[in-house]
């Protein structure tokens, strides 16, 4: 159960990340709506921003509570048409808390030309995964985007590229998700300006790659137990 402090405190994050990444390009326009941040309240629900309301405008009350059937528990607000794909993420990965879907300027270079985004920093790597996949391409809003969204989620990475449309991060929390946006970003305008230059690109070694994957295995598996723990304890 969430309490009514901690969902004030949820929704207040919210608007916090929310604010920060419009003010920052995230969103693609700066006067637009487009984009949708959401937090998971308790097991079975989700906080999510509504639709086709400005960031400037948007207050705590705005925020809607969904479950993962997409039912309106609370909130006067119609939520972001992007909630199907938020509840898809949330049903495949117990570990995720919170998701950040943008329209970044550098990720979205990746989703043009349908390329994946290797990881060639190690930080990077360790927070996002070993590589950024390209997501396939359906309509925003729609329930095929969702079920392609969904069935990308085996690869346990914490960032994605939706070809032809954005990018979506994942994080334990809204602080991870946020930052996680602010590393792909950095990542993609690096890669992108790399790749320019014509010269080959430098990877980062195997042995490296390979340590990465392990500790990243091992910390979700000590997540996954203690949330199976939480649950039947
Ligand atoms: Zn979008």
């Amino acid at each position: 159960m969430t309490t009514p402090e901690e969902t004030a405190a949820l929704k207040q994050e919210i608007l916090a990340c929310n604010g920060w990444l419009s003010s920052h390009g995230y969103f693609g326009t700066l006067r637009g709506t487009g984009g949708n941040v959401s937090v998971r309240s308790g097991d079975d629900a989700f906080l999510i921003t509504p639709s086709s309301l400005s960031y400037d405008e948007m207050t705590a009350e705005d925020l809607c509570l969904l479950d993962f059937d997409l039912n309106v528990r609370a909130g006067a607000r119609r939520p972001s048409v992007e909630a199907g794909l938020h509840a898809a993420v949330y049903r495949k990965r117990p570990e995720i808390r919170a998701i950040v879907h943008t329209h970044q300027p550098f990720a979205s270079v990746f989703a043009l030309i349908n390329r994946p985004v290797p990881a060639l920093f190690d930080e990077v790597a360790f927070k996002l995964g070993e590589q950024v996949e390209i997501i396939s391409y359906a309509l925003s809003g729609s329930p095929e985007l969702a079920a392609n969204v969904a069935a990308r989620m085996d690869n346990h990475a914490h960032a994605y590229i939706i070809q032809n449309h954005g990018a979506l991060l994942l994080g334990a929390d809204l602080a991870e998700a946020w930052l996680n946006a602010e590393l792909l970003e950095k990542a993609c305008q690096v890669y992108a300006c790399a790749l320019s230059t014509g010269a080959p690109v430098s990877p980062l070694p195997e042995a490296v790659r390979n340590v990465i994957r392990d500790t990243r295995r091992f910390l979700r598996e000590e997540k996954l137990k203690t949330l199976s723990g939480n649950r039947s304890g």
